[in-house]
């Protein structure tokens, strides 16, 4: 909301509070207000500094015939005062009040207090400081722009990038909204969708020649669709967000039963998948003007961008549209022709999503009318649902391969990166002598990330982001804060860690774990069996190594889903206490609910054991003091780093998302740059000083 709105807000409920006070003869209340009236009603007890509101409220008085007594007008001490005098001068009742109690619990209190009187819309700033007209500062907040004009108000405040003509409803990128579970009538819809939602069965089962053979055709469609019409492209991302749109709670209850993600997890996974594509069709156009470089006389200097040619999208299961969604669509609007690999674990929602795009890239190509159509969809963008260790390795291999765009572990990345170079070990000689290109590797992996917890940090906010950020989808995110450094100078048993760490257990114990497919539930299954094996095998290990911990027990069986893949299995969250630095738990990815502890001496020591892995994902730190601030802005190496909050839930182009590093290539995900890794540039000199035209015959 804006200022207006509050302080209307606070006149439509002036008025309300009014029609319940005993006493007053006008009509005009509804029956329940009247009903309230002679029940007793209530006495209005008005705090505002705000003359007009002030005014509003005796106007209603004198409206429903009620006596000055009837409100009493609450200020604070040394504020306003001239206000106060003027009140009491009227014959108002006035309480004058006054923050009481401890000075730290007060603070808050008190910035808020300044935060306000110092704000730039504040009516004591216009009044007093300002002197702002008369006039103007008793306008009546209503008969502003209406609500719906706010939407209007409120994308342009947050764009993301500019509109672009032709392109879906031309306006500015905004992230979409989540769902407000709040609201009933949302909860009632979204549950009755995951109900009905059904995971499509999808076999992991195309072959090394099946694939092979989509790299022949996918080749073959290239360079049609590399010379369409970028704003036909464009098209196609911005039908598949609103095909989604459409779709979005059946989307997120697919998830939700094929990943076992939390309903909020998964409606935000919907989200972003949309955002993607709305944000990539944006910066796709753009990017393939030709652009002229500097304005030399006599010459003409351009830089363009094309396709590479085929991209092969090999996705992880974590983010099972989003990134595999967002990969895919970068790669089509860019110009390239694309096949796609999904996880072995998610392969239902990948159809889903490959069936919206595909619908989406027929009817745009045929409102294109036909000036783009010698190739087909179904040869443009494939799905190849399959083992990665074979059918992925190959379409990684295969020498028509210009690009491949992965997301998933450091293993699997490091051997794609190796496979893709023309001096690998598979390449013999003669496959040597026919390789026509370099291919292009966007590689973005495995993180361990650190949250500093520093010594000033506001621990009300910093328990329940550690708590969130390590154990959101039961911590199975790149993201997830695996490593809470907690500073306290008077060593690893210190007060400071130990107030926090009593805090911590207790935030945590108020997890629910079950059913993600119910509201309430906010840690659900590991992904599968496989995982939750590799998972407790670390917790076995740091529990054999004699380190204390903290752990949820986990509910009986009986009372666990059966409404989820039956693969799913359950981790419990656990909290390792005073991990050593070297200790296995503090050093590898573990990709599971399993949060390590690890003391830090002072901010410095927590940046050193921050930066000390080759990791370099996302990052954290809680701290008041803006030095420290400073320093991790300049210290800690990340490719995300975030500032008292939590460490996950990174939105396209406000947060572009990616490491570097053992963690990723630096493309970031989400950004304005991050279409170029997907396109070759050229540039074009031309002599314009010509010698005469030839005539064109
Ligand atoms: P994974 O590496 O096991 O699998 C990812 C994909 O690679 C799957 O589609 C799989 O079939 C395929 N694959 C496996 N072996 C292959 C091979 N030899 N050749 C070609 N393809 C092969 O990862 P996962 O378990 O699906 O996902 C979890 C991992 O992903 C974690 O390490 C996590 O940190 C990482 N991740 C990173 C980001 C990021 O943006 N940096 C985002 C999400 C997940």
């Amino acid at each position: 909301p804006v200022k207006w709105q509050t302080d209307a807000c606070f006149e439509a409920m002036t008025e309300v509070f009014l029609d319940a006070t005993p006493g007053g003869t006008a009509a005009g209340g509804t029956a329940l207000q009247s009903s309230a009236r002679t029940t007793g009603g209530i006495k209005l007890a008005l705090g505002s500094h705000n003359a007009r509101s002030i005014a509003a409220a005796l106007a209603g008085l004198e409206k429903r015939n009620l006596p000055r007594s009837a409100i009493e007008l609450q200020m604070l001490h040394g504020m306003a005062d001239q206000l106060k005098y003027a009140a009491a001068e009227m014959g108002l009742r006035i309480r004058e009040y006054v923050p009481v109690g401890d000075m730290v619990p007060g603070m808050a209190y008190l910035v808020r207090r300044l935060l306000e009187n110092t704000s730039n819309e504040s009516w004591l700033k216009a009044g007093f400081l300002d002197n702002a007209d008369v006039g103007a500062l008793l306008a009546t907040p209503a008969g502003r722009p209406a609500p719906a004009d706010l939407t209007t108000i409120a994308a342009e405040r947050h764009a993301l990038s500019p509109a672009v003509e032709g392109i879906g409803n031309s306006k500015a990128f905004t992230t979409e909204p989540f769902r407000d579970f709040c609201e009933s009538h949302t909860r009632d819809a979204f549950a009755k969708a995951v109900a009905a939602a059904k995971v499509p069965a999808i076999a992991n089962d195309r072959t090394v020649e099946q694939g092979a053979e989509m790299v022949k055709r996918a080749d073959a469609a290239f360079p049609a669709w590399r010379d369409t019409d970028p704003k036909v492209r464009a098209d196609v991302l911005v039908r598949a967000a609103a095909a989604m749109r459409v779709r979005r709670d059946e989307l997120s209850g697919v998830m939700i039963k094929e990943a076992g993600k939390t309903w909020r997890e998964a409606d935000a996974d919907t989200c972003e998948a949309i955002d993607f594509c709305e944000y990539y069709a944006r910066c796709a156009v753009g990017l393939f003007e030709r652009q002229r470089l500097g304005k030399f006389i006599g010459e003409l200097d351009e830089q363009l961008h094309q396709g590479r040619g085929v991209a092969i999208v090999i996705s992880p299961w974590n983010f099972p549209l989003a990134i595999c969604c967002g990969m895919t669509v970068a790669a089509l609007v860019t110009g390239n022709t694309v096949i796609v690999k999904p996880a072995e674990q998610t392969p239902g929602i990948a159809k889903l999503m490959f069936d919206i795009l595909q619908e989406a890239l027929r009817a745009a190509l045929a409102a294109s009318g036909g000036t783009a159509l010698q190739s087909s969809a179904s040869d443009i963008l494939h799905f190849c649902p399959a083992p990665g260790e074979t059918t992925g390795a190959a379409l990684v291999r295969h020498p028509r391969t210009a690009l491949i765009a992965f997301t998933g572990s450091r293993d699997v990345g490091l051997d794609i990166y190796t496979a893709a170079a023309p001096g690998s070990p598979f390449m013999t000689p003669s496959l040597r002598d026919s390789v026509t290109h370099l291919k292009h590797v966007i590689c973005e992996m495995g993180g361990k990330n650190a949250l500093i917890i520093d010594t000033s940090a506001d621990l009300d906010e910093a328990v329940l982001a550690a708590r969130q950020s390590a154990f959101g989808f039961q911590g199975q995110k790149c993201s997830a804060c695996s490593r809470l450094i907690v500073v306290d100078e008077a060593g690893p048993t210190g007060p400071a860690i130990t107030h926090f760490r009593e805090r911590l257990v207790e935030a945590t114990k108020a997890l629910v774990i079950g059913d993600p497919t119910r509201p309430g539930t906010d840690v659900g299954p590991v992904i599968d069996a496989e995982a939750a094996a590799k998972i407790n095998g670390f917790i076995e290990r740091a529990k054999k190594s004699g380190l204390s911990f903290s752990a949820l027990p986990l509910p009986s069986t009986s009372s666990l889903p059966l409404s989820v893949s039956s693969s799913l299995s359950f981790v419990s969250p656990h909290i390792f206490w005073t991990v050593p630095e070297t200790h296995e738990l503090a050093r590898e990815e573990i990709f599971g609910p399993v949060l390590s502890v690890i003391h830090a001496r002072d901010f410095d020591d927590a940046l050193r054991i921050a930066n000390s892995l080759p990791y370099k994902l996302t990052g954290g730190v809680f701290t008041r003091k803006p030095s420290h601030i400073e320093q991790a802005k300049r210290e800690f190496r990340v490719g995300n780093l975030y500032i008292n909050r939590g460490t996950t839930g990174a939105l396209v182009a406000r947060q572009p998302f990616g490491g570097f590093a053992m963690s990723g290539g630096g493309t970031k995900a989400g950004g304005a740059d991050y279409l170029k890794h997907f396109v070759d540039p050229r540039n074009i000199c031309e002599n314009t000083l010509r010698r005469g035209f030839a005539p064109e015959l």
